[in-house]
């Protein structure tokens, strides 16, 4: 294969993420597990963004948070075990009224926190709504796309009730407006999994897009809820019409991944165009009449195994090229 004589010419800027996270990587709806020094998986750090938005940074994934004179929303919220702590780091930034949590998909390590914190919240609600319903507004409001409610409802071991969405959305977008900002929930069709969001602050200028976007690892494809290749190839296309760089590519909108270190369009550009290749390269292979064992022994990755490839842990660069042959053939 020529592309496998052409060394990568991209950048190979060095993996400024801790590998530690390739061993950790924790996506079933279900249990989870992991390993390195408990202390240090609770680390959660603190990050500004840009206007409202924090990005907060857990051992194996991100939170985003906006805050402002109504109270906090929050985008996503770690494994259940680090709910406290990520309680805890939510209240430095604000001690307003937490009124919305958004759940981009239904994995375990994005949702585990969300009973804990929904129930440190409160919504808005008033008149009739507060008769009729006991506890109407002694929650935060927990918003995410239906099939995420399907999901969480349907797991094996399901979280508790108090972690399912509350305020679904079956269109392909839902809208809110909260500190001055207007925020967009766009859904992003059998990506990831089949009720992705991605979470757009439209004043601040950042997106918070879940785990279609990573720069740690290959995207996982969960295929047993809905997710597929092409679908994260279309979301981040969807995630590019959307950005808009500053001088030079640089900044701009900003970008909060799944997992991983804060970005700008140029390296979700850097992400979508190796997937692009990736796809492309296999699909070549299965012109030419490929087995899944020929496409693995031509290292169909080989020029990004370095960066974003594992032999070993939840999702090895073997399963990543397997899924796509098998979606593709
Ligand atoms: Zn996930």
């Amino acid at each position: 294969m020529d592309w496998l004589n052409v060394r990568n010419q991209r950048r190979t800027v060095a993996n400024i993420q801790s590998c530690a996270l390739l061993a950790v990587c924790l996506w079933g709806v279900g249990a989870v597990a992991y390993d390195g020094g408990a202390e240090a998986q609770a680390e959660i750090g603190v990050l500004p963004v840009q206007g409202n938005v924090y990005m907060l940074v857990g051992a194996d994934g991100n939170v985003t948070i906006q805050v402002g004179e109504e109270g906090v929303l929050i985008v996503d919220t770690l494994r259940e075990e680090l709910s406290d702590r990520l309680l805890a780091t939510i209240r430095e930034l604000s001690d307003g009224p937490i009124r919305y949590l958004i759940s981009t998909h239904a994995h375990a390590d994005n949702t585990g926190g969300n009973a804990t914190i929904a129930q440190a919240g409160s919504n808005i609600a008033g008149g009739n709504v507060l008769g009729a319903i006991a506890d109407a507004g002694e929650t935060a409001k927990i918003i995410a796309h239906e099939n995420v409610l399907i999901s969480m409802s349907a797991a094996e071991t399901p979280l508790p009730f108090a972690a399912w969405p509350t305020d679904t959305y079956f269109t392909d977008r839902k809208e809110v407006f909260f500190n001055g900002e207007a925020v967009q929930v766009l859904h992003q069709p059998a990506a990831h999994t089949d009720g992705d969001s991605i979470v757009f602050f439209r004043r601040s200028d950042v997106i918070s897009t879940g785990d279609i976007f990573l720069t740690t690892h290959y995207p996982y494809i969960d295929r047993d809820n809905g997710g597929t290749y092409q679908g994260i190839i279309d979301a981040l296309n969807r995630i590019i019409d959307l950005t808009v760089p500053a001088d030079r590519q640089e900044g701009g909108t900003m970008v909060i991944p799944g997992q991983g270190r804060l970005c700008d369009e140029a390296d979700v550009v850097e992400y979508r165009d190796m997937l692009t290749i990736i796809r492309d390269r296999i699909r070549y292979l299965l012109g030419q009449g490929a087995s899944l064992r020929e496409v693995l022994d031509a290292r169909p990755t080989l020029d990004y195994d370095g960066r974003y490839g594992a032999d070993s842990g939840s999702w090895t660069t073997v399963q990543f090229i397997t899924a796509i042959y098998e979606e593709m053939s």
